[in-house]
C-alpha cells in the first residue's frame, strides 16, 4: 500500500499543471484501488462551493459544472465536518442529494475525505463503488494518508492563482483575481503591453560558419551596439535611484568587458561555431552555474546575464535593429522575466507597474521597481504573459494581487485608491529630508540596512545617521569564492572613505542558515540551530582573520568603522573573536610601519539574536561597546519557528506578546548599562514596529533604503508620550494580533492609516 500511495504521489508532482495532475491522480487511484469511480472536488470560497474539478468514473461533462454548496450533500458534509465518511449505501444517506449531471445512480457505495493544508478544507476527494460496501478500513487509511500528500500540491496552485485560472473556476464577466508574489509595493492601473522577445538564444539552432573572422567581427560589433545601448539606459536612470541599482547596470558593463564573457566566445568562434551559436554555448554555461546555486540571490544573476545576451543576439542577427515602441497611455509591462534593462527601456512616464511571470523579490525587477516607486508583482508561474496582453489590470504590490478586466465601477474604485496612495507619498517625500523628530521633540536616528556599495544616497541624505548593518555576507555570495583580502579591503574601504561622518557597522561573515555559500555547503538537518554566523567563523579562523584585516586596513586615516558579531550565544564567542581581531589589528598596524599612524581599533558590537544573550547582557556589556537586536533571529528562536517554513509563516509574527517583552527587557537594560543600542531587524522597518520600539526607548532604528523616508514620517506625526501610553496598553494584551490591532487603530487616528492599509 505504502508504495502505491508513493508511486501515485511521484506521478502526480511530476504533472505539470494542476488540472492535468488532477486527472492523472483520480485514474491512478481507480486503477490502483480498483473501485469504480475517484472524483476530486475543490472548494471555491468566494462562491461557497465544491466544484467537480476531475474524475474518473463519473460523467466526464459534470466536471467543472456541478458545484455543491457547502452545506450540501454527502460532499458537503466531508468538508464541514473536515472527516472522512464511509457509507455503505449513500443513496440512503439523510444527506444525500441528488445532481443528474453526475450520472451516479448505480453507485452505492461511497468513500469521502477532506483536502485540508493548514487547518483550511481545499477540497473533498471520493471513492465509489456499486458494490453494496462499507469501505476497509486499509481503504479508508490510504485516502485520507492520500489527500493529506496532495494537499500541498492543491495549496501551492491556489497560491499560483492556479485554481482560478482552471477553467471551471474562472469568475463570471470575464473578469479574473489572480495572485502572485508582492515585489514592489503600490497599487496601479493600465494596459498590460508584452514583452516579445523576437530572437531567444533558447530557441536558436546551433550553427557551425565558414568565415572565422566575419564571425569575430560581427560578435564584436553587436557587442560595441549593446555596449552602447546599455550606456544609453543607464543614463537614462534617475540620478537618484540608490546605488546597488547602478550597480546592475556596471555588472552588465563588466559583463561585456572583453576579458569576461567575450574571450569565451572568441574561443568558441574558433572551434567553429558561428557567432550566435557561440554566444548561446558560453551563456547557457554560465546560466547554469547560476541557476544552480542555492540562493535566491545567485540564481537570479543567471536572467541577467540571458537578458544581456538576448540583447548582443539581437544585433548579431540584425544589426540595424529599430528601437521598441511603447504606448502612449499608461500601460503595466508583462513578461515571462522582467530584467532590468528592460524597466530602463520603457518610457517612465506612462510606465505604471510591471508584472514577471517568473522571479522573486530578489530579482533586479522587484529591486529596481522598489526603487523607482512602482509596484511589481513576482511570481505567477501558471499564467501566458499572452493572457494578459491588452487587458486592463489592477495591480495592488501590496498584497500581490492582480485584477484582470475589472468593472467600470472597479475601475472607478481603484482610480480613487491610487490618488489616495499618490497624495500619501508626496506627503511623505516632502518630508523625507526633516529630521526624525517626533511632535514633542523627542530625536530618532536612522540608519541603513545594506549589502551592496552604498555611497551617494547615503552622503546625500542628512537625515540618515550612517549603515546599521552592512550585511557583509552579500559580497561573497556574488562570488564563487572567497574574496580575497585586497577585494573585501577595497570594497569596505569605498564605504568608508565616501562617508567619513557617519558610522558604518559592518558585521563579520554571516552564512549558514539561509544564507549558503555555493563554495561552502554546509549540510544539516537543522541549520537555523547549527554551524551558522559566528560558528563557522571561529571555526575557521583564516576566514574571520581575513575579513578582520580587510576591515581594519580600509579604516585607516577614518574613524567611522565598527564591527559586529552574529549569532553571538557566549562570552567564550566574544573574547575569541576578540582575540582575533586584536591579532588582525596588530598584523595590520606593524605592516603599516607608519609611526604616526593613529589607526584606532574599531569598535565592537555584537547583535542580540539568540535569546540566551538577554539573560547575561549585563556580562556581555563588559566586553563590547554596543548591541544590536536582530529583530528577524530572535523572533525565529524564542518562539521557535523557521523564519522561511511557509507552513508555521502565520507563527512567526514580531508582535508576539513575549517578543515585545523580551524587546522591551532589552531596551530597559542597555539604556541602565549605557550601551548603545540599535535594533536592525525588519520590525524596525515597519511602522507600527517602528512605534513601539521609541516606545521602549529604542533611539536608533536601522532599516532598508526604501523603509527610511516612511519611517522618518510616522515619527514626524506622532508623540513620544503618547506611543508609551500605547506600548502600556498593548503589553497586557494577550495575543499578537490583537496588539497589531491596536497600533495599527493608533495609526490610523494620527493620519498614517494609509501605512497601514499599505500593510506597512
Ligand atoms: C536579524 O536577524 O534580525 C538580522 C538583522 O540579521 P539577518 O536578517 O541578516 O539574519
Ligand atoms: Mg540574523
Amino acid at each position: 500500500m505504502l508504495t502505491t500511495l508513493k508511486h501515485i504521489v511521484q506521478e502526480v508532482s511530476r504533472t505539470p499543471g494542476l488540472d492535468a495532475a488532477l486527472n492523472r491522480l483520480v485514474t491512478l487511484v481507480k486503477e490502483a484501488m480498483q473501485v469504480d469511480s475517484c472524483s476530486i472536488y475543490l472548494a471555491n470560497y468566494e462562491q461557497q462551493q465544491l466544484i467537480l474539478t476531475a474524475t474518473n468514473g463519473l460523467d466526464q461533462g459534470a466536471v467543472g459544472k456541478v458545484r455543491i454548496g457547502f452545506y450540501e450533500g454527502v460532499i458537503g458534509l466531508v468538508g464541514q465536518r473536515e472527516e472522512p465518511l464511509n457509507i455503505e449505501n449513500v443513496h440512503q444517506h439523510p444527506r444525500f442529494k441528488h445532481y443528474p449531471e453526475v450520472k451516479e445512480e448505480n453507485y452505492n457505495a461511497f468513500l469521502g475525505t477532506p483536502i485540508i493544508y493548514q487547518r483550511k478544507v481545499l477540497g473533498v476527494m471520493t471513492m465509489q463503488q456499486r458494490e453494496m460496501r462499507r469501505f476497509s478500513l486499509d481503504e479508508e487509511a490510504f485516502l485520507v494518508t492520500l489527500a493529506a500528500q496532495i494537499a500541498l500540491e492543491i495549496a501551492n496552485a491556489d497560491m499560483l492563482g492556479e485554481l482560478i485560472q482552471s477553467e471551471s473556476m474562472a469568475l463570471p464577466s470575464g473578469q479574473q483575481v489572480i495572485n502572485g508574489v508582492p515585489g514592489s509595493s503600490g497599487l496601479a492601473l493600465g494596459i498590460g503591453v508584452t514583452w516579445n522577445q523576437q530572437i531567444l538564444l533558447s530557441t536558436l539552432v546551433n550553427r557551425r560558419h565558414k568565415n572565422e573572422a566575419y564571425e569575430i567581427i560581427a560578435y564584436r560589433d553587436a557587442v560595441e551596439i549593446t555596449r552602447a545601448e546599455v550606456k544609453q539606459l543607464s543614463l537614462g536612470l534617475d540620478e537618484s535611484l540608490p546605488d546597488d541599482i547602478k550597480a546592475i547596470f556596471s555588472m552588465y558593463d563588466q559583463l561585456l568587458d572583453a576579458n569576461s564573457l567575450g574571450r569565451e566566445v572568441e574561443k568558441r568562434i574558433k572551434e567553429g561555431w558561428n557567432a550566435a551559436t557561440s554566444l548561446k554555448l558560453v551563456v547557457e554555461e554560465y546560466a547554469a552555474r547560476f541557476k544552480a546555486m542555492q540562493d535566491p540571490y545567485m540564481q537570479e544573476r543567471a536572467v541577467d546575464i540571458i537578458d544581456l545576451s538576448n540583447r548582443i543576439l539581437g544585433y548579431i542577427l540584425n544589426p540595424t535593429k529599430k528601437p521598441r515602441e511603447f504606448p502612449d497611455k499608461p500601460f503595466i509591462l508583462v513578461a515571462d522575466e522582467i530584467t532590468a534593462s528592460m524597466l530602463a527601456e520603457c518610457p517612465s512616464e506612462m510606465l505604471q507597474g510591471v508584472i514577471s511571470i517568473n522571479g522573486s523579490q530578489n530579482s533586479h525587477a522587484a529591486i529596481l521597481a522598489r526603487a523607482i516607486g512602482i509596484p511589481a508583482i513576482m511570481g505567477i508561474a501558471s499564467i501566458l504573459p499572452s493572457l494578459l496582453d491588452q487587458k486592463t489590470l489592477f495591480i495592488d504590490g501590496y498584497s500581490g494581487m492582480i485584477t484582470i478586466s475589472p468593472e467600470p465601477q472597479q475601475i472607478r474604485e481603484f482610480r480613487h485608491l491610487i490618488a489616495e496612495e499618490k497624495s500619501l507619498h508626496e506627503r511623505i517625500d516632502a518630508m523625507s529630508n526633516e529630521p526624525s523628530v517626533t511632535l514633542d521633540h523627542h530625536e530618532m536616528h536612522l540608519y541603513l540596512n545594506t549589502g551592496l556599495v552604498v555611497k551617494q544616497e547615503l552622503a546625500d541624505n542628512d537625515n540618515i545617521k550612517g549603515v546599521g548593518l552592512f550585511r557583509t555576507e552579500i559580497p561573497f555570495m556574488q562570488s564563487d569564492h572567497f574574496p580575497p583580502e585586497q577585494a573585501q579591503y577595497e570594497l569596505y574601504r569605498s564605504i568608508l572613505e565616501a562617508n567619513p561622518d557617519k558610522d558604518i557597522t559592518m558585521r563579520t561573515l554571516d552564512i549558514g542558515g539561509d544564507k549558503p555559500l555555493s563554495y561552502l555547503p554546509i549540510v544539516e538537518d537543522n541549520p537555523f540551530l547549527g554551524w551558522r554566523g559566528i560558528r563557522v567563523t571561529l571555526d575557521q579562523p583564516e576566514i574571520f582573520l581575513v575579513q578582520a584585516r580587510a576591515m581594519i586596513r580600509a579604516s585607516e586615516d577614518y574613524t567611522n568603522l565598527q564591527i559586529m558579531l552574529p549569532m553571538i550565544t557566549t562570552i567564550a564567542e566574544v573574547k575569541e573573536a576578540k582575540r582575533l581581531l586584536k591579532q588582525a589589528y596588530y598584523e595590520v598596524k606593524e605592516e603599516l610601519k607608519d609611526p604616526l599612524s593613529t589607526m584606532m581599533m574599531p569598535k565592537l558590537g555584537i547583535m542580540l539574536e539568540v535569546p540566551a544573550v538577554v539573560y547575561q547582557l549585563s556580562q556581555f556589556a563588559q566586553h563590547v561597546d554596543f548591541f544590536s537586536v536582530g529583530s528577524n533571529d530572535l523572533t525565529q528562536y524564542l518562539l521557535a519557528v523557521d523564519r522561511n517554513n511557509p507552513r508555521v509563516s502565520s507563527l512567526y509574527n514580531s508582535f508576539h506578546p513575549s517578543v515585545l517583552a523580551v524587546l522591551q527587557e532589552i531596551a530597559t537594560q542597555a539604556n541602565k548599562l549605557e550601551k548603545p543600542i540599535t535594533v536592525c531587524g525588519e520590525l524596525a522597518g515597519d511602522p507600527a514596529g517602528a512605534v513601539l520600539l521609541m516606545a521602549m526607548g529604542y533611539q536608533k532604528l536601522s532599516m532598508n533604503a526604501h523603509n527610511i523616508r516612511k519611517i522618518n514620517w510616522v515619527f514626524r506625526s506622532i508623540q513620544l508620550h503618547h506611543t508609551q501610553q500605547l506600548l502600556a496598553d498593548v503589553m497586557s494584551l494577550d495575543n499578537p494580533d490583537e496588539v497589531k490591532i491596536q497600533v495599527d487603530a493608533f495609526l490610523e487616528t494620527h493620519g498614517l492609516g494609509g501605512l497601514v492599509r499599505a500593510g506597512g
